[in-house]
């Protein structure tokens, strides 16, 4: 008999910042999403955003998390695995998938024919063709980088998937996005690409996200098809954030693990506070994360997001 499991999760925190209750209300979810269904489940530390990355950051998130009794069953870093990258980019450049850009974020906007929602912007396609490669496209710039785009085809870029939570989500990146940037590093490591290949690689069979992901999906389901290969499931759910509606961050109050921890609160309150926003618990209930496990069930998790305090 196969022990391979058949379900396979992932945790993909940035050690942008330390870990805080937005991240773990994601991260809960997905770990019981996979420890339900008996499924395995891979840390991905995602450190490849080397301006916003911060020194420590990734170690004492693995940290917090353990401390709220999070385990994991395989473990990766993505500044180990360049070599990946650049296998994944020198095939998409190969098959003239992707090219180097000069153009800056102005340039962008001032391409820009129609508003687009999201932070990504379109883009369409100013420097396609201009540059036999990186370098004659960092010469062209320097002190400034390129950045790796991909050549979207213009009629084959319409996606629709089945999201779990979510529904049905389609989008034509053509039109939407344009060619996206994949990377912003002449290698190839870049947020966009990595995880494509490394939810590929890791063998990821659902990914489990906030859904301010859920726009850039339909980019990275591109990327997937153009290196042939497999396309996980999606599982999209709603951020917590604050009373001014926007993504839970520094401005609404100190809501780190590690200072919940200094200040003497128990993970199986955090836990169950965590919880019993997604319907799996009694308001005040303290409850660990291995005791919840039964209990979990995506379809209680409201819609909306969580809105702190
Ligand atoms: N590492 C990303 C973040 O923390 C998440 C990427 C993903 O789940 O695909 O924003």
């Amino acid at each position: 008999m196969s022990t391979t499991p058949y379900y396979i999760g992932r945790l993909a925190p940035s050690p942008t910042g330390a870990l805080h209750l937005g991240n773990v209300r994601t991260f809960m979810i997905a770990y019981l999403r996979a420890r339900s269904q008996g499924g395995k489940l891979i840390m991905r530390m995602e450190d490849l955003d080397h301006p916003r990355d911060m020194p420590g950051a990734a170690a004492a998130a693995i940290e917090d998390l353990r401390w709220l009794s999070f385990d994991w069953d395989e473990e990766y870093t993505q500044s180990e695995r360049l070599p990946s990258y650049k296998a994944a980019l020198d095939t998409l450049v190969a098959k003239g998938l992707a090219y180097p850009c000069i153009c800056s974020r102005k340039d962008v906007e001032n391409a820009q024919s129609a508003p687009h929602s999201g932070e990504q912007l379109f883009y369409p396609g100013t420097c396609r063709g201009k540059f036999a490669s990186w370098e004659d496209a960092e010469r062209a710039i320097a002190p400034r980088l390129p950045c790796w785009r991909f050549a979207t085809p213009h009629n084959d870029a319409k996606v629709t998937f089945n999201d779990a939570f979510a529904g049905t989500f389609s989008s034509d990146v053509a039109s939407t996005l344009g060619d996206f940037p994949i990377a912003r590093h002449p290698s190839g490591a870049g947020y966009t690409l990595a995880v494509v290949v490394d939810d590929a690689a890791m063998g990821v069979t659902e990914v489990v996200r906030g859904d301010d992901l859920l726009a850039a999906t339909p980019a990275q389901i591109l990327l997937f098809r153009a290196l042939g290969l497999k396309i996980p499931q999606f599982c999209h759910v709603p951020l917590v954030i604050g009373k001014d509606g926007r993504r839970l961050a520094k401005r609404h109050g100190d809501t780190r693990i590690s200072s919940f921890r200094a200040s003497g609160v128990k993970p199986e309150e955090i836990i169950g506070y965590l919880a019993a926003s997604c319907g799996w618990a009694k308001p005040g209930e303290k409850i660990s994360l291995p005791h919840l496990i039964p209990r979990f069930d995506l379809s209680t998790i409201p819609r909306a997001p969580l809105v702190w305090p």
